[in-house]
């Protein structure tokens, strides 16, 4: 079976190593050829916006995922055969593509976000901060992620500055979540109907990028299937198909929806070695309608992201025998996803003790992650 990729970087990467076991071929469809799908698989280099290439591309596979969400819906829209071949579906995509767009969704299902507003002028942000309060956090609603297009408001009087400096495009501004924790679900459907959770993950972000994935979270068996009822309603709601995951903030009396993706995700790297089926096999079974793999967690397992550079770490498995490394194969860059590292533990306590001894070695030696 062909599949086609739209995006190449490390998430398409870890797709095709992971879909190597089911017997697949892979195209990527990018504007650049990349580093990370190098060797693995066969590149196409086009504009996202070229409607005869991504055509072919399109007419050349059986199905065709993505591994980044900022696509040109608009081209998508035109080309044939879209609606059947691309998961998660066109019309999803459609809704994860703008933020605002996506939080009336998710409350249109009774599932809960942060208090937010669409901001299009610059009187509307001070109405929008003096109703909903401060502190807050404005951000855009296209083309933002690992906390890119924010600004954070503590005072009625920064209004104007954040509006120049974010306002060319709309916007939206929340209300500051006091969390206790930020928590992820992994939750898979297949072309079949079937379902698969994973258990929730806990995350910690440096400058709103996310640093560590800790799973599974220590959270009750309530909050589990409460964070799955929030998939389930959205998997009937849009008949998807793929991996969807929600990116949770826990608070003292609720648990509110940050941010939902209709991709494979960097919360779960961890899946790899840390679960039965990976989030990345379990994303092709879905799409490609292969029976889906168990999301059983195998122990105890921690995720680090690699951000910037790789410095220190060049011989860190003389000194943590077990740890696992995953290189993409980037360039470094300020600020650049490069890589992963995994470790585990047979308990949860034995895997937090493993990660603070790796904590420390990487704030002595590693890669000081500017961001
Ligand atoms: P986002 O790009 O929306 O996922 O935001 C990146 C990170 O910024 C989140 O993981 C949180 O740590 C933080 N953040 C975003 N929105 C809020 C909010 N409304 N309240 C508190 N923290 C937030």
């Amino acid at each position: 079976m062909k599949v086609g990729i739209l995006g190449a970087g490390q998430l398409a990467r870890m797709l095709i190593q992971s879909g190597q076991n089911l017997g697949l071929q892979f195209t990527t469809f990018a504007p650049e050829r990349s580093p990370c799908v190098d060797g693995l698989a066969e590149q196409q280099v086009a504009q996202f916006q070229d409607k005869e290439k991504l055509q072919s591309f399109f007419d050349a596979h059986d199905r065709i995922t993505y591994d980044w969400e900022n696509l040109s819906v608009t081209t998508l829209r035109e080309i044939r055969e879209c609606e059947k071949k691309l998961f998660p579906s066109l019309s999803v995509l459609e809704i994860i593509a703008n933020r605002y767009r996506q939080k009336k969704f998710l409350n249109s299902l009774g599932i809960p976000t942060a208090p937010h507003a669409l901001i299009t002028e610059e009187s509307g942000l001070i109405d929008a901060v003096q109703t909903l309060g401060l502190p807050g956090i404005l951000k855009t609603n296209q083309l933002g992620y690992d906390g890119k297009g924010q600004k954070r408001l503590k005072d009625l009087g920064e209004c104007q500055t954040a509006w120049a400096e974010l306002g060319r495009s709309e916007l939206e501004y929340e209300s500051w979540v006091p969390f206790k924790r930020e928590l992820s679900l992994i939750a898979c459907r297949s072309v079949r109907g079937e379902e698969k959770f994973y258990p929730l993950a806990e995350n910690h972000h440096v400058q709103g990028v996310l640093s560590e994935t800790i799973a599974p979270a220590p959270v009750t068996e309530s909050m589990q299937k409460f964070a799955e009822s929030y998939a389930q309603k959205i998997f009937q709601a849009v008949d998807y198909v793929g991996v969807l995951v929600l990116e949770l903030f826990e608070t003292s009396d609720a648990l509110l929806v940050n941010e939902m993706a209709s991709r494979v995700h960097n919360s779960g790297h961890w899946t790899i070695e840390g679960a039965e089926t990976s989030q990345f096999e379990n994303h092709l079974r879905a799409g490609l309608g292969f029976e889906l793999g168990g999301s059983q967690a195998l122990g105890y397992t921690a995720m680090r992201n690699i951000i910037g550079n790789w410095q220190g770490t060049e011989h860190i498995q003389e000194v943590f025998p077990d740890i696992l490394v995953h290189d993409y194969l980037k360039e470094s860059r300020p600020g650049r996803k490069l890589g992963h590292l995994t470790l585990q533990g047979k308990t949860h306590e034995q895997l937090i003790q493993n990660l603070q001894t790796l904590r420390s070695f990487l704030a002595a030696n590693g890669p000081k992650e500017t961001v």
